[in-house]
């Protein structure tokens, strides 16, 4: 297997007409195989990283092989945003509409959904536009494809005004408050993620995050689904194991603010901080 990594379209065209078991590839995230060729990968990360800014029609065409960590500053720097992200930056946006790459909570819809139109180099070297609304026929089933149809160049995704968000992080939710309280946590904020290591029956951390005006997260007795407040330091492996006595299920739920949004590796305490604004 070779990776090869066209400067132009052009040269993109070329490559795929001429090659064999061609494959796209993104950022190689994916930890299936999904990506994976005994003929040739091709990248587009050499392509030029556009992002045109379409303000009339609220849209940005980008380079498929654009990161979700750029995009997200050029448009916020343009007064835009997406209306949901990956919450790995540093994956590709075609990779990751490519393969449905998750929503969050009820109110956010997986990546692919952002996407109206897509630009593909497809098996003989031609390119092929397909759009959403102008090819409503033919554009099902050309976003999440898996890289099967051709190798994306551009993608023309819906924008949003930038928006300020707040997060919040809950500590140790017991697997049974959500699996009682499903719909309620999943609906409780714009953006809903929940995190496990798979031990203890508890899920690790949720995240919660509020966008600008909607009402601020209750705290106290009374809060709609039940977390462990953190009461001892945290492991720098991990939460500290808990035996039947080790962490009481409290009846408050105890929000702080994350310093990132990266996937969790280490406990902190439990105590309420203030929020953070993020975009
Ligand atoms: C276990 C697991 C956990 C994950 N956790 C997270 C997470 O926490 N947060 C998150 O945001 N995402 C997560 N993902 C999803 C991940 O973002 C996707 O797998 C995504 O595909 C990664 O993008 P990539 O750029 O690395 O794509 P790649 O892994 O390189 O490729 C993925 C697929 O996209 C196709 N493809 C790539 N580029 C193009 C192109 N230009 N044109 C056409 N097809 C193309 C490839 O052919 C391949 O089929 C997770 C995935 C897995 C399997």
């Amino acid at each position: 297997m070779r990776v090869r990594r066209p400067r132009t379209v052009a040269g993109l065209q070329a490559m795929v007409a001429g090659g064999t078991r061609v494959r796209a590839l993104g950022t190689g995230h994916s930890f299936s195989r999904i990506a994976d060729t005994d003929g040739e990968l091709i990248s587009t990360a050499g392509l030029p990283p556009t992002a045109d800014i379409d303000a009339a029609a609220g849209t940005v065409t980008v380079a498929s092989g654009v990161k979700y960590g750029d995009l997200a500053q050029r448009l916020n720097a343009a007064g835009w945003a997406l209306a949901n992200m990956a919450s790995l930056p540093h994956i590709s946006v075609a990779g990751a509409c490519a393969t449905a790459t998750h929503g969050s909570g009820d109110h956010n819809r997986n990546l692919a959904a952002a996407v109206r139109a897509v630009d593909l180099v497809t098996a003989d070297g031609s390119l092929l536009t397909l759009d959403r609304d102008a090819g409503p026929a033919r554009f099902p089933g050309a976003v999440v494809a898996l890289g099967a149809l051709g190798v994306a160049t551009t993608l023309t995704l819906d924008l949003v005004p930038a928006f300020p968000v707040r997060q919040y992080v809950y500590d140790d939710l017991p697997g049974g408050e959500l699996t009682g309280h499903f719909d309620e946590i999943m609906g409780a904020a714009y953006s809903v993620s929940v995190f496990t290591w798979w031990r203890g029956g508890r899920h690790h951390q949720v995240w919660l995050k509020h966008a600008d005006g909607d009402p601020e997260p209750r705290t106290g007795p009374g809060t709609r689904f039940r977390v462990c407040p953190r009461t001892r330091p945290r492991s720098k492996k991990g939460c500290p194991a808990r035996g039947t006595s080790g962490c009481p299920i409290s009846g408050s739920a105890s929000p702080r603010a994350p310093a990132q949004n990266s996937r969790p590796s280490t406990c902190s305490p439990g105590r309420p901080r203030s929020p953070r604004s993020r975009r």
